[in-house]
């Protein structure tokens, strides 16, 4: 593949331009195809990180490709004072192959959070009583960052700051069902979790504890909430992730990988809790655009097929296997962490609160990854990413650490 040198604009852009609330890296991509992308020199990165668990088919899918050069010749917004054939599609598809009986569109993780949270506050008080409006949340979760999501999520890094917060929400330790059993009640309206918790360090829950938070929201009337915005759509082996526990939930949240790389999210729940809603009372402008979901539907039919979602396991093992490679030669890694293609590996205590100096130095070898907090490194490649690019980006990954270590 050649790029053309067409370095009209730079990085420093940037930092004159944008608000200053990321800090990208030093180079530009400028194309994208499989696992590899390139920027505007012509260096090319093979892709680890997956636009954050986002382009689960990798960049320019043929069929994602197809998918969206055809609608965008046919229809591209309606707003929803008019229905849409994309969008019926994809909510059958999400309707055929899970629990729910109902689907709400929006286009971020966030928005999607933020429509569970309002439903589950308008059912408990539409059902039981205007007192019912407590939220469960834990620590070191992470739904969004709307005033509504980051209160709710469970780092303060994140909620700190912007004056006063949606009222209560209450935080307690993950995995830790004593905890929730202390403080859930009557007045309680649901309880939302991440069956993998992703920027919070890639933390699986249990399945003793998925199945007594289930309990519980069931003795008290509590909506139960899974976020799999970003452990959802095919990640870590099955369509959601919620059918390997087997533990069903009343609402699920998705989007990240749900468009592949195109801005849409969804809201899943029941036709009981669904029945509380009317027109007028939530809404969207965007939520459910022709172009989103006619892309959603492809993403979706090749996702959601055995070819997919079987190799999910072997990838996660060679992965494990070459970051085990690593580790015997440098000591960098104490734990592997996540489940499938959501795969952590924590740095080992030399190395703690390290993890953004493994991603600039991994730019600097042409393999591009993500952090999960300061002490985690995160991988949320393709799902579908080749064997050959897994070794390959893992031999550049090993000379990133080489440098890392011996530069200490
Ligand atoms: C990324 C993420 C969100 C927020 O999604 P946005 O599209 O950034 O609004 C919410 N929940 C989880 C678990 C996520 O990983």
């Amino acid at each position: 593949m050649t790029i053309k040198q067409q370095a009209s604009i730079k990085r420093d852009c940037f930092d004159k331009v944008m608000l200053p609330v990321y800090a990208p890296a030093q180079f530009i991509p400028v194309k994208g195809l499989g696992s590899r992308v390139w920027d505007q020199n012509g260096e090319e990165y093979i892709d680890f990180a997956g636009g954050i668990a986002v382009n689960a088919l990798g960049h320019c899918h043929p069929k994602l490709v197809k998918a969206l050069q055809e609608q965008s010749e046919k229809l591209w917004h309606v707003s929803n004072v008019f229905t849409n054939e994309p969008a019926l599609q994809l909510a059958q598809r999400l309707v055929d192959h899970t629990f729910a009986d109902r689907i709400f569109f929006a286009n971020s993780g966030a928005e999607a959070n933020e429509a569970a949270l309002k439903l589950a506050r308008h059912y408990a008080i539409k059902k039981f009583n205007p007192y019912k409006t407590k939220i469960i949340s834990f620590t070191h979760s992470f739904h969004g960052r709307t005033l509504f999501t980051v209160s709710v999520g469970g780092q303060a890094k994140y909620s700190d700051g912007f004056g006063p917060k949606p009222a209560d929400i209450v935080h307690v330790p993950f995995n830790n069902l004593d905890a929730v059993k202390a403080v859930i009640d009557d007045h309680t309206c649901a309880v939302i979790l991440e069956p993998v918790q992703g920027e919070g360090g890639l933390t699986c829950a249990t399945p003793e504890f998925l199945a007594g938070v289930r309990q519980l929201c069931d003795e008290f009337n509590a909506l139960l909430i899974f976020d799999e915005v970003q452990c959802g759509m095919g990640r870590t082996g099955t369509l959601f992730t919620y059918q390997q526990y087997g533990i069903i939930p009343d609402i699920l949240t998705s989007a990240k990988a749900l468009g592949g790389g195109f801005p849409i999210s969804a809201m899943l729940t029941t036709d009981t809790i669904a029945s509380v809603m009317y027109p007028g009372v939530h809404g969207t402008t965007y939520g459910g655009n022709p172009l989103a979901c006619a892309v959603g539907c492809a993403a979706f039919d090749v996702i959601n097929s055995d070819a997919v979602l079987s190799t999910i396991t072997a990838k996660r093992k060679l992965f494990i296997e070459q970051l085990e490679k690593i580790n015997q030669q440098f000591s960098v890694f104490s734990q592997y962490r996540g489940k499938g293609l959501l795969l952590g590996a924590q740095l080992s205590e030399p190395y703690h609160d390290r993890a953004r100096d493994f991603l600039n130095t991994a730019t600097e070898f042409k393999v591009m990854i993500l952090n999960a907090g300061t002490s985690v490194l995160r991988f949320t490649p393709s799902l579908v990413i080749s064997d050959e690019e897994i070794i390959q980006g893992m031999a550049r990954f090993a000379k990133a650490v080489e440098k890392l270590v011996n530069s200490k």
